[in-house]
């Protein structure tokens, strides 16, 4: 009995632990969220996000949920909880459910880019794309961000066949198979040629359980759009290794805090 009171208690302390750790995180992701949004966020109070607007986010909605409850309805500590590991694991093998930049609060993305399909036109800007024109927000100044990294990737000819034709930038939809808006709908992402890509659900994976993938998007191509702050869906236990969105913030954060793939 004692054996297993002494269980329990060492049981509950590892938890706290855990979760202590993480949480001890939390306030300083959200100074680098407040920073890299600071034309739209104010201030960050107790447990919500202001905007400029006057709109506040809950930060912490206290509910425990598992990785697909997560997924579907995610608090910004959710959103955060994950870190994206800057410039390691480049041949995408994460552990189970890690998706570090996929959970998202659709809230929070309608709030700095556009809840509605016109709202987000409004703010397109066409861009070069080695010959392609391509729609990109300039919220957030997401289209700068890929103009450097166009810029900086047309030093390597022989990239060229992986990053066009381009799969599309802007697409106000959902995410295949949920009810989630995809990053393409505020045209902050951007999907290369299609003909390297994996993708969980092609290649017959279900969620929670995808099948194995060869990589074919080379490291240059990730190295350099990390270094302008977008994230690979290379590096998602659920992959998309055609897709790159830009998020600054957590590749800042990816950078602070030690993170494993
Ligand atoms: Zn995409």
């Amino acid at each position: 009995m004692r054996k297993s009171i002494f269980i329990v208690a060492a049981l509950i302390s590892f938890a706290m632990s855990t979760n202590t750790k993480a949480d001890g995180q939390l306030p300083a992701k959200l100074e680098i969220l407040k920073k890299h949004y600071a034309e739209h966020i104010t201030a960050i109070e107790d447990n919500f996000i202001i905007f400029k607007d006057g709109k506040k986010i809950r930060i912490d909605d206290g509910i425990k949920k598992d990785h697909q409850q997560k997924l579907k309805q995610a608090d910004i500590e959710d959103m955060l909880s994950q870190n994206y590991p800057v410039g390691k694991c480049n041949d995408g093998k994460m552990t189970k459910d890690n998706d570090p930049g996929r959970i998202r609060n659709d809230e929070f993305f309608r709030q700095v880019f556009a809840s509605t399909k016109s709202q987000a036109e409004k703010h397109l800007k066409t861009i070069d794309w080695f010959g392609e024109k391509l729609k990109v927000t300039s919220n957030n100044n997401a289209h700068m961000a890929l103009i450097k990294v166009r810029e900086e990737l047309a030093r390597y000819k022989n990239l060229r066949k992986y990053l066009t034709p381009s799969a599309g930038t802007f697409n106000w939809r959902n995410i295949a198979g949920t009810k989630r808006l995809s990053v393409h709908s505020f045209a902050a992402a951007i999907d290369i040629n299609v003909k390297y890509a994996a993708y969980w659900r092609w290649a017959g994976g279900k969620p929670g359980q995808v099948k194995p993938f060869g990589n074919k998007i080379p490291k240059k191509i990730i190295e350099i759009f990390e270094k302008h702050g977008f994230i690979w869906g290379g590096k998602w236990y659920h992959y998309d290794t055609m897709h790159f969105e830009y998020r600054p913030a957590l590749i800042e954060i990816g950078k602070q805090f030690k993170t494993n793939c």
